[in-house]
């Protein structure tokens, strides 16, 4: 695959609560040089968004350099992914990217709004020769070599709301629509868990999905449908979805924004069956070292 790459036009901000610190915080994207790639730029430190860079995973992916650190960039790396941007500065202050909605929707349309500019340069894509995989007990994180980029997500949960779901993803498909409206998610009995660990604190049920959820903990059925922006699904125990498979698609977004820290697209099938981030990065990890560079000249 032969393609220009892309920076935004112009500069987006976002500015709200981070969903695991409770803390206000604000990113703004500018446009940046051909094969400068994305890198989060703080108060000392400009910390490039590679896996290298993660420092912790629990929950969400945190990268760091020095003393600063930059929580919960995934869903914000997932949109500039899934939008097509290879450059990007993103200046952030507070310790967390803004939850939002707990989707990658506002961040793809700031970034539909802003533009794209064609740059230049021509992407680097990377290749695998054999497939690559990494796992731990009943999780997997698996590549193998494909012409077509395609992230394929399984999940299997206890809870009836959410239970066995698969979705695959392909670059073909738009990702503003099939993938980043999908919201992060939870489960009522893990709520109050986090919450003792200092975790969650800016969950506030209307920038997370919680599933099992008792009635008179929701939010009210308006502001339900609106959040859900009248797609019309509901979960057996009532809650109100954007897609049948929300949970799943956004286990595939938080791959995709995990993935991206690899640094440049991948050609390759990838397949995560109950991962999160820290196998996703570890995953990433092994690819960096592993991957052959093919420079379409
Ligand atoms: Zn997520």
């Amino acid at each position: 695959m032969e393609r220009s790459q892309y920076t935004i036009k112009e500069a987006v901000e976002f500015e709200g609560v981070g969903i695991h610190t409770g803390q206000k915080g604000r990113v703004r994207l500018l446009p940046a040089a051909p094969n400068e790639g994305i890198c989060f730029r703080g108060k000392q430190e400009t910390i490039p968004a590679l896996a290298e860079y993660v420092v912790c995973t629990a929950r969400s992916t945190t990268l760091g350099k020095g003393e600063e650190t930059i929580a919960t960039v995934e869903h914000l790396m997932a949109a500039l992914w899934g939008m097509g941007v290879d450059n990007a500065v993103v200046e952030f202050e507070g310790p967390e990217v803004p939850i939002l909605d707990g989707s990658s929707w506002p961040f793809a349309q700031g970034i539909l709004k802003a533009g794209l500019q064609e740059q230049d340069e021509l992407a680097e894509y990377l290749e695998i020769s054999e497939p690559c995989f990494v796992a731990h007990g009943e999780s997997l994180v698996l590549a193998m070599p494909a012409d077509i980029t395609s992230y394929e997500g399984a999940v299997s949960y206890a809870c009836d709301d959410v239970g066995v779901q698969r979705f695959r993803y392909s670059v073909y498909d738009d990702f503003s629509v099939h993938v980043a409206p999908a919201r992060t998610f939870g489960f009522w009995e893990e709520v109050e868990q986090l919450l003792a660990r200092g975790l969650g604190l800016g969950g506030d049920l209307s920038n997370a999905l919680i599933f099992g959820c008792p009635k008179e903990k929701r939010v009210s059925d308006a502001q339900a449908d609106s959040l859900a922006l009248k797609a019309g699904w509901t979960s057996p125990s009532g809650i109100r979805l954007r897609f049948y498979d929300e949970a799943v698609r956004h286990k595939v977004l938080d791959l995709i924004g995990d993935v991206a820290l690899l640094g440049h697209p991948l050609n390759a099938s990838i397949l995560a069956v109950r991962a999160g981030h820290s196998l996703h990065v570890e995953f990433v990890r092994k690819l960096r070292h592993g991957v052959s560079y093919v420079r379409n000249e």
